[in-house]
């Protein structure tokens, strides 16, 4: 194996994203120039590197240059063109590899590698697209067979924070928008998880082989999408070495070098499933820059790069609030009241324009103990809606584990 690749060299980043511009600033940190290719005019990873590309994918020039800049490549964001993957390969290392990113672009292919690796997914079954709503319902009836009622229809490809997914629910009638998208798209259909809790772990994977992986973190969602990270997690200690045991096994196993983030359902009965894997930092893993000895985005450089991972344990406990476009609806959030907030961080990614659901920013915390820290963060956010009170399911909501309810 080739040495490790040193501070001074340039990092390429695939994809423009808030989670590209975290891993620029850390890689600048440590002394790397950066090179952001994004197809997004305004990315706000573009901002934050030193060689930017704003252009489409397939555009051969940009291809040149980039390629032609960069001693490695990673990504932001896994839903690339396959032939860039594999055509930016040709020419520098890319980590992960396009092999280990193809497995996590699409449902189908993700679930198939994770029952090949043995790890516990709750029940599921592929679906073609079915062409009409008429076909839809007959592929829904077989399939719930398998999966049991209440189920959730995803989108095999391209899905993210929920997005193109449906909840099948108990009894009744198929919805419209289910028939639709089966219609319409290949899909996967899962069985509705009698969840506890969710759970991430964001595991790093160097060239060698060696793994370290972050505390567990627990997740919750509103409207699926994440509202707020804890770490570590509240969970008892065997559910957590479980939870990053099972994570290490299935980051292995797909072969990935560099960082990706394993989410996890436990359920009810204190199974763990494997909900997705992402090759890259996620969301959860924000809180890392307060509350861990490494972050992910500099274990990212780090694992990229060939270099020592770093130590990834907790330093103290850690709580992370999203923040999303929603919260300027009552025009620019009063910043100024959430930073009186003793101890509260504020990130914001730079994004010019705030819609509903669009992630903006994060506000994070440590504290003595994981309630204190999460209190900390739901407070500093809730002081962001001038006059205290967030609209619903934003600032003020208190998150909720239960996507059902
Ligand atoms: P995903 O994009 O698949 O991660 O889904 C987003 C969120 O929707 C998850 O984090 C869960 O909160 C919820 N969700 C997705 N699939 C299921 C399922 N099979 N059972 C229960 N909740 C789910």
């Amino acid at each position: 194996m080739t040495g490790p690749i040193l501070p001074g060299a340039t990092l390429g980043v695939l994809g423009g994203g808030q989670l590209g511009r975290m891993f620029a600033a850390a890689a600048r940190r440590l002394g790397y120039r950066v090179a952001v290719w994004s197809d997004a005019p305004d990315a706000p990873a573009l901002a934050a590197a030193d060689l930017a590309t704003n252009a489409p994918y397939d555009d051969a020039a940009a291809f040149e240059a980039f390629t032609g800049a960069i001693d490695v490549c990673t990504v932001e964001f896994e839903n690339l063109p396959a032939d860039l993957l594999r055509a930016i390969e040709g020419r520098v290392p890319l980590r992960p590899s396009s092999q280990a990113i193809a497995a996590t672009q699409h449902r189908g292919r993700e679930k198939r590698a994770l029952a090949e690796l043995g790890a516990p997914l709750a029940p599921w079954r592929p679906l073609a697209a079915a062409g009409t709503p008429h076909a839809a319902a007959a592929a829904l009836e077989a399939a719930t067979a398998a999966t049991g009622r209440p189920a959730v229809l995803k989108t095999a490809g391209f899905g993210y924070d929920g997005k193109g997914q449906v909840t099948i629910p108990a009894t009744g009638r198929w919805p419209g928008a289910a028939l639709a998208l089966l219609a319409a798209e290949p899909c996967v259909l899962e069985a509705f998880v009698d969840l506890e809790l969710e759970l991430s772990v964001v595991v790093a994977r160097a060239p060698g082989g060696e793994t370290r992986a972050f505390p567990v973190a627990e997740n919750h969602h509103a409207r699926h999408v994440l509202d707020l990270t804890v770490m570590p997690g509240r969970v008892a200690v065997d559910v957590a070495e479980r939870a990053e045991a099972l994570a290490r096994r299935v980051v292995t196993g797909l072969g990935v070098v560099g960082l990706a983030c394993v989410e996890l359902f436990l359920t009810r009965a204190g199974d763990l499933w494997v909900n997705e894997v992402a090759p890259r930092p996620h969301n959860s893993g924000h809180v890392t820059i307060e509350a861990c000895r490494v972050d992910q985005f500099e274990q990212q450089v780090r694992a990229v790069c060939g270099l020592p991972l770093g130590d990834p344990a907790a330093v103290r406990p850690g709580a992370m609030a999203n923040l999303l476009g929603d919260l300027w609806d009552g025009g620019e959030p009063d910043w100024a009241a959430a930073l009186a907030v003793g101890g509260a961080r504020l990130h914001l990614y730079g994004k010019a324009q705030a819609r509903p659901g669009r992630k903006m920013g994060h506000l994070s915390a440590v504290a003595d103990d994981a309630d204190a820290a999460a209190a900390l963060v739901l407070r500093a956010r809730a002081a962001l809606a001038r006059g205290g009170e967030g609209p619903a399911g934003a600032a003020g909501a208190t998150p909720n584990p239960d996507p059902r309810a």
